[in-house]
Parts: C-alpha cells; structure tokens; sequence
C-alpha cells in the first residue's frame, strides 16, 4: 500500500469514531437504530503526489441533480445508468455511495481534476470500524481496485 494510502486509512479510521459520536448525540435519548449510521465512509483527494483538496464523506440518499455542479463527475456517473438508479451489476443506487459524495466535494474545489485521478482511502463502515469493498459502480467510475 502506498504511504499516502495508510494516511488516508489512518484519518479516515479515526473519522469513524467522530460520525459514530455524532449518531450518539444526535439520538441522545433514544434508541440508536442501524440505518442512522452511514453505511460507508472513505477519504477522497485530488491527487495522489501533490494534495491540495479531501474530504471525507458519507453515503447517503442521492437525486437526479446531485452532481449537477460537477459535470465531468456527473457525466461518468451517468455512463453506469440514471443518478440515483440502480443497474444489474451493482446493488447500490448509483451516486449514493460514500466515494461519489467525496470526489463531488474535491471536484468542486479542485474543478480542474479528474475523475480518474482522484486518490481514495479504503471505505470504512463507522458502526463497525472495518473496511468494506469499493462497489461495482466504483470501481467501474474511479480509479479503485480491492485489495
Ligand atoms: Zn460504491
């Protein structure tokens, strides 16, 4: 694994305790049910040499226009089928995934980059702190492979 990579890892590890303690709050009081977890969290950056732009985000609900300011990012989404459909191959919504919501961010402040240049963390599920598999939808879309 690439030293840039571990540190990824590393922060987004670290961001899993973070979104899990936020749930916590956010419920304080009532039960804690699994769906107000995300499913997934990863580190998105514009590059692997030189970093000028990340963002961690969530998975989470997705519409037709959700990418809408970042037309190249839209644009390769839409090659998988319609934002926020589903196709045979993948069983998420296409653009729900945490990895779309992350590049969306980077792109828009680092609109010059692309699509297949973005430099990933693995995806981490914050309930559970482990690793889970880039989807068929990313790894068709981004330049990911699984470990
Ligand atoms: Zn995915």
């Amino acid at each position: 694994m690439r030293p840039e990579q571990r540190a990824m890892n590393n922060t987004t590890y670290r961001k899993c305790f973070e979104v899990c303690d936020e749930v916590k709050e956010a419920r304080a009081g009532k039960k804690i049910r699994l769906r107000d977890y995300p499913a997934a969290i990863v580190m998105c950056a514009d590059s692997w040499e030189h970093p000028m732009a990340s963002a961690i985000e969530r998975s989470g609900k997705v519409v037709r226009t959700s990418y809408e300011e970042t037309p190249e990012l839209e644009a390769a989404l839409s090659g998988l089928g319609n934002i926020g459909g589903k196709r045979d191959e993948c069983k998420n919504y296409i653009g729900a995934c945490a990895e779309p919501h992350s590049a969306r961010t980077v792109m828009r402040a680092r609109p010059e980059t692309e699509v297949d240049e973005l430099a990933f963390s693995y995806a981490y599920r914050p309930r559970t702190k482990t690793v889970i598999r880039y989807c068929r939808n990313c790894t068709d879309v981004f330049n990911v492979e699984n470990p």
